[in-house]
């Protein structure tokens, strides 16, 4: 969570249900909101973060914050997130298992999602996946490439569409349960990007030609389409693009 309020509201809905005490607690990625609460877990929790989100929470919290401060406010308690990292740590491509008695838990890196960090959680007795923000919500919502890697993203989401039996459900990082086939709309739309941005390298368009040719109408919708696509994906995509043409030269 991204402050000690989120925190509290999420720990007192977690009260309802259960009273037992929070054994293990999952950061699918160094983003501040879903991390940065780790400070007001109980010490007796256990948290599980991926070794780069380790690393990366080390060096760069500090610009982290200045980045929610901005986008949510001054005053919001984000001023006061101390960093506290994991105690058990996911290698690169590693899975761990996590037994809770009577099931177990699978955390998985399937590779670069959105940050390099990013870890799911799979329970195969309900066929639920935990996805954090490289499925933000279902459609019309889209990934975000705000680290770049184009192709390595849509590698990985195939790499779990593939994972996945045909009746899973995943819980996105910011959104109500989907089923399987709804991760389909965000692979579809990672592999149209790059084929219509491939296509304008192809031309010799410029990036700002490219952006302006690449609009993809047919996957509008999203509240933040024009922020996400063309500020931030197409982008991403022609400078991810560009380079691997560069190395075959
Ligand atoms: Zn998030």
């Amino acid at each position: 969570m991204l402050n000690k309020r989120l925190h509290e509201q999420v720990q007192a809905l977690s009260q309802k249900n259960t009273k037992k005490p929070i054994l293990y607690a999952l950061n699918t990625s160094a983003h501040g909101d879903h991390c940065f609460g780790n400070m007001y877990l109980s010490k007796d929790t256990t948290i599980i973060q991926h070794m780069n989100t380790k690393t990366y929470v080390e060096q760069h919290l500090s610009d982290d914050k200045a980045f929610m401060i901005k986008n949510f406010g001054a005053g919001r308690g984000i001023e006061e997130i101390e960093a506290r990292t994991g105690d058990v740590l996911v290698k690169p491509n590693g899975r761990i298992t996590i037994d809770l008695g009577s099931k177990l838990v699978e955390i998985i890196d399937f590779g670069f999602a959105q940050t390099g960090g990013d870890l799911f959680a799979w329970e195969a007795d309900s066929k639920v996946l935990w996805s954090g923000n490289p499925v933000i919500a279902a459609k019309p919502s889209l990934p975000w490439l705000m680290d770049g890697h184009l192709i390595e993203t849509l590698n990985t989401l195939s790499k779990v569409y593939a994972f996945l039996p045909a009746d899973a459900r995943i819980i996105p990082g910011h959104g109500v349960a989907m089923k399987k086939e709804d991760l389909k709309w965000h692979i579809d739309y990672l592999a149209a990007v790059k084929k219509n941005v491939q296509a304008a390298i192809d031309q010799g368009l410029s990036l700002e030609e490219t952006v302006k040719q690449v609009a993809m109408p047919e996957f509008r919708g999203y509240v933040v389409f024009d922020w996400v696509h063309s500020g931030m994906n197409v982008p991403a995509a022609y400078k991810d693009l560009s380079k691997q043409c560069n190395s075959h030269m």
